[in-house]
């Protein structure tokens, strides 16, 4: 398989447009793909490949004196699989060139900051993929359906993350945000396993039946996220994840995608390469 399987690409496939409605969205489908698992498996190696290759370009580049990058935001509920898009998707890239970071519940040293603050610590360096496990977006949806600050404060925030991408993004970082969404059947059957299995205790938090609860309310909050800070510069992707291996091909095709656009060269070299061959031969 090398010519491209796909019907539709998932850049088009997956992008939240206008009048996009997470309440129609069907997170079992494998939008813009018709071939079965073992073929999507088949083009996440294979793509794999080439984003490894893209982003050992990009990393040579940040060393040559060059200042992108690329950011991956993961956001979506518990139990929508963000560690295994790091550990399957990330993970097939060369961890020197990777700047991972995920966000929990802030602690007070970052509460008594700006909600920014610990995100712009944690950008990726030039030459980097960044990837951040939860984000920013976190201060628009559990501190909306929680009332961790009053509206009229979270209700300002959909600019000035619009504002911050904004000057992300003019200073050299490519930022590619997916919102993976299971269906509730989905998320019951994914705690039941980590109920089940001692090596998934460690998963489990009891407050994530109290986020369940809440579901109707972060469909609201992630369907404002959508119309609200899906720009032209930093769309938003909506993957479906109730089959992993899709989500996981389709992140791939996206970062595959995002490194492309950054037209990536490997650098010249910076000294006479055959001058340096003479001084090798005669060494
Ligand atoms: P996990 O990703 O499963 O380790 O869970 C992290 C938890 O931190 C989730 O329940 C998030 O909702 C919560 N969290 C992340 N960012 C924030 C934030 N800015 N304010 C409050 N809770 C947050
Ligand atoms: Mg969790």
């Amino acid at each position: 398989m090398s010519k491209n399987p796909w019907d539709v690409h998932p850049v088009q496939a997956l992008r939240a447009g206008p009048g996009f409605d997470l309440s129609t969205f069907d997170p079992s489908a494998t939008p813009g793909w018709s071939d079965d698992r073992d073929d999507g498996e088949e083009r996440m190696a294979e793509q794999g490949a080439r984003l490894a290759d893209l982003q050992e370009m990009l990393f040579a580049e940040g060393r040559s004196g060059g200042a992108r990058s690329v950011l991956l935001v993961l956001q979506g509920m518990d139990t929508t699989g963000k560690g295994g898009i790091v550990r399957h998707v990330v993970g097939m890239v060369d961890p020197q060139g990777v700047d991972h970071a995920s966000f929990g519940k802030p602690t007070p040293e970052e509460l008594a900051h700006h909600y920014l603050w610990r995100i712009r610590n944690a950008l990726p360096r030039p030459g980097r993929l960044g990837v951040f496990d939860r984000s920013h977006y976190e201060d628009v949806l559990v501190v909306r359906v929680e009332n961790l600050v009053p509206p009229d404060v979270w209700g300002q925030r959909y600019d000035e993350i619009n504002a911050f991408e904004a000057e992300l993004v003019g200073s050299g970082t490519a930022i590619v945000k997916v919102a993976l969404m299971v269906s509730l059947d989905e998320q019951r059957s994914r705690l039941g396993e980590r109920l089940e299995r001692p090596d998934k205790y460690w998963k489990y938090n009891p407050a994530d039946l109290d986020a369940r609860a809440k579901w109707p309310d972060y469909r609201e909050a992630y369907q404002a996220l959508l119309d609200r800070t899906s720009t032209e510069i930093a769309p938003w992707f909506v993957v479906p994840a109730n089959r992993k291996w899709y989500a996981r091909l389709a992140v791939t095709e996206l970062l595959v995608d995002a490194f492309e656009r950054l037209g990536l060269r490997w650098p010249a070299a910076e000294f006479d390469v055959e001058v340096e061959k003479d001084r090798l031969e005669n060494s």
